[in-house]
């Protein structure tokens, strides 16, 4: 029995060391006892090379010469104490890493009661490949999904549901937030005068101008066909009215040159405000709506903050 032990351990053994699939013991003090020649070339050199090394220098060595695993940081020692916490945290434990020949692994590491190591590894570069192929498809697709093709600024659905969901945030803090509406003034002109293709590079000027003329945290997109629309957190009426006026100066000041006609362009902007723990996205567009078209009907080119006398109109 125990000599058919010997036997089968040695043809083992002989299939583990030939294997495609890399196989490395590591001691209890971390040293690296033995190692196939697959689990070598995973590596980057040679057996004789790694076995006597412990797991932690086996991967400064990689990182110094541009081998086997890649080890994506210049702050080493950041890498090896972010390791280390993982190494051995299980009895079982399986984790992938890149080489810097551009292969992919997935690798097990399972520790006996001795605490020595076995670590195999698979080879997995091409499921990765494809796994990689398809996150970068979806964050492409969702990406587009969330885009108005034209001024590359936040579409209606995305810009609804982000404003949905930071009126939730602000209903919770009670903050006082402002909604805008801005529609650019006799837009059908311009692309009566100009054409359409001239109308479409207006929007994406303006698009830019209030983007720019905006803070980082204020929500921005592109509503319909010339509106567009902006919510912002946390504004007092003073300050959302000097924010809207901002927006209207800039249009007004900068015409589109394009090709050999200047195009001069003014946009109305309707205003509304609320607590956001009572009022809901519908109520602070309507409001808007109706002020913008308060400042449509009083010579456009204007600013206006809703007040109920907008809903006489
Ligand atoms: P007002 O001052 O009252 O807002 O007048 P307006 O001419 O801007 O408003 P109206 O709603 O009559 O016209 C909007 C026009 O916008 C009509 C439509 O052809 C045009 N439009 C909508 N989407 C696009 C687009 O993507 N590109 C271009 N070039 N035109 C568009
Ligand atoms: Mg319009
Ligand atoms: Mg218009």
């Amino acid at each position: 029995m125990t000599e058919n032990l010997d036997l089968l351990g040695q043809k083992l053994f002989g299939f583990v060391d030939m294997n495609q699939e890399g196989y490395a013991i590591f001691d209890a003090q971390d040293y690296l006892i033995y190692c196939n020649q697959a689990y070598a070339d995973v590596m980057g050199f040679g057996v004789s090379v790694l076995v006597g090394k412990t797991f932690q220098e086996i991967l400064v060595l990689c990182f110094n010469e541009d081998k086997g695993v890649k080890v994506e940081t210049k702050a080493l020692d950041e890498f090896l104490a972010r390791v280390k916490t993982q190494w051995r945290s299980e009895s079982y434990r399986l984790f992938e890493i890149e080489t810097n020949e551009g292969e992919w692994f997935l690798l097990s590491e399972v520790a006996n009661n001795h605490n020595e190591v076995l670590i195999q590894t698979k080879k997995i570069t091409e499921q990765k490949v494809l796994e990689n192929k398809l996150l970068e498809s979806r964050d492409k697709l969702r990406q587009l999904s969330l885009t108005d093709e034209l001024t590359r600024v936040a579409n209606r659905r995305c810009f609804v549901d982000s404003v949905d969901a930071e009126l939730s945030r602000c209903r919770r803090l009670k903050k006082t937030v402002a909604y805008m509406i801005l529609d650019l003034d006799y837009f059908k002109s311009i692309n009566d005068n100009y054409g359409h293709h001239a109308g479409d590079q207006v929007l994406k000027h303006v698009a830019k101008l209030v983007k720019d003329t905006l803070r980082d945290y204020d929500i921005f997109g592109r509503i319909g066909g010339e509106e567009f629309a902006v919510f912002l957190g946390q504004t007092q009426s003073i300050e959302a009215l000097e924010i809207a006026e901002r927006v209207r100066q800039v249009i007004e000041e900068s015409p589109l040159h394009l090709d050999d006609v200047t195009i001069r362009l003014t946009a109305s902007i309707g205003v509304s405000l609320c607590n956001a723990s009572n009022c809901t996205y519908l109520e602070l567009y309507n409001e808007a709506d109706k002020a913008l078209y308060r400042a449509k009907r009083e010579g456009r080119n204007r600013s206006i903050l809703y007040n109920s006398g907008c809903s006489l109109d």
